[in-house]
């Protein structure tokens, strides 16, 4: 189906509410029955009727429907965050006993789960380089159940090939899991690549307007109702109906947003590759990346995320173009309309904090929806003062 299809009309039934054109908020926590039959009907299959919020609700419908079409899912089911719809696709595919290989550096908060939380219930993981297939299947054990990959990741921005991890798990039988969180289906739809599960942090580009934290996974029929029947009605992190009222209206613009990331994000990370205080800038779609080809082939473009190293000779310098950055916000997340900056600096001497593990020169940098020669002339002033 079109994309723009998709955002525009699709899962809006119109005649159902007075033909408004934007979709009404369904807020409630009840659905009445007219009789004790169709009542007993409804809890034969919870997830085609209505009963209560919980499990569906009608606004959150039709923002389901928008995101399955976008990623070519049967269903997608949404949740209050990204990590709620990332622990419920974990979750349903381990038991006690069950091993997972993970890509080695997934959102940190994917990995506090499977390296320091699910091992309490006899779950274990092994993460490996991603970047080879050969490492991946080599760290299979007889008790693997999962693949987990999150390709690109959002720092460093690692590939993995998807295609062929997808064959892997098929062939090895393993559920296979990818964060597509940097890519937005705009770009990059794994599902057509042979991956079971894609997840999303919605709070970045799908809601794409920094009000609202919410997750999607996107999966077949099947999965949606196992997963529905168990993690998601028993955790019960939902998404609220007047989030997702919030969310469709942030999708009517993803394929513009998309484009418009996209291409700034590409102008603002080649000004940075030729400037004399940048060491190196790290961006899939740039060539300079080393999986660029890989890149190519399986992205349809990279939105506004990537990082460099700065070039300075002090962590004080490093500080001062911080401080001077003054058209970026300093703020974690990304994929709104506001460019942001996240330097590794940040995780530095943390009070109570652990060593940190990235170098202090590293930048994130996220470009929002403004003008990006006005975001160059920003950098161009605070890099004059490194
Ligand atoms: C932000 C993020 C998450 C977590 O999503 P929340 O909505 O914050 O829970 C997961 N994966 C990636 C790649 C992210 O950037």
């Amino acid at each position: 189906m079109n994309i723009s299809e998709i955002l525009t009309h699709l899962g809006e039934d119109r005649e159902q509410y007075f033909n408004a054109v934007a979709p009404p908020v369904i807020q409630t926590s009840n659905f009445a029955f007219h009789s004790l039959n169709e009542f007993r009907q409804a809890f034969a299959n919870e997830l085609e009727h209505h009963i209560y919020s919980r499990g569906n609700n009608p606004t959150v419908a039709i923002l389901r429907k928008k995101l399955a079409a976008l990623e070519s899912a049967e269903d997608a089911l949404v949740f209050a965050s990204g990590m709620g719809a990332i622990s419920a696709a974990i979750l349903a595919n381990v038991q006690a006993g069950s091993h997972v290989v993970c890509v080695d550096s997934p959102y940190s908060w994917t990995k506090n789960l499977l390296q320091d939380y699910l091992p309490r219930f006899g779950v274990t993981a092994t993460f490996v380089d991603g970047k080879k297939v050969s490492l991946i299947e080599e760290a299979i054990q007889d008790n693997t159940t999962l693949l987990y990959l999150e390709s690109p990741n959002s720092l460093t921005f690692e590939l993995q090939d998807i295609r062929a991890c997808a064959e892997l798990a098929r062939r090895r039988g393993l559920v296979s899991i990818l964060d597509n969180s940097y890519s937005s289906p705009i770009f990059q739809r794994p599902l057509s690549m042979g991956i079971d599960i894609v997840v999303h942090s919605g709070t970045k580009y799908l809601n794409g307007h920094s009000d609202v934290v919410m997750g999607v996974l996107c999966t077949s029929k099947a999965m949606a109702q196992k997963i529905f029947e168990g993690e998601y009605m028993t955790m019960g992190g939902i998404l609220p109906p007047h989030d997702a009222a919030l969310a469709i209206r942030g999708l009517r613009t993803l394929e513009l947003r998309m484009k418009r990331c996209y291409e700034s994000g590409l102008e603002v990370a080649r000004y940075l590759e030729q400037h004399p205080k940048v060491e190196r800038v790290i961006h899939p779609l740039l060539p300079s990346f080393p999986q660029y080809q890989l890149a190519k082939k399986q992205m349809e473009g990279a939105g506004g995320l990537f990082s460099f190293y700065l070039q300075a000779d002090s962590l004080e310098k490093a500080e001062a173009f911080f401080n001077h950055l003054d058209r970026f916000l300093l703020a974690v997340s990304w994929g709104g309309h506001e460019s942001l900056v996240l330097p590794a600096v940040a995780f530095y001497n943390i009070p109570g904090g652990g060593a940190p593990t990235m170098p202090w020169n590293l930048v994130r940098l996220y470009i929002g929806l403004e003008d990006p020669q006005w975001l160059i002339e920003g950098l161009e002033r605070a890099l004059a003062q490194v």
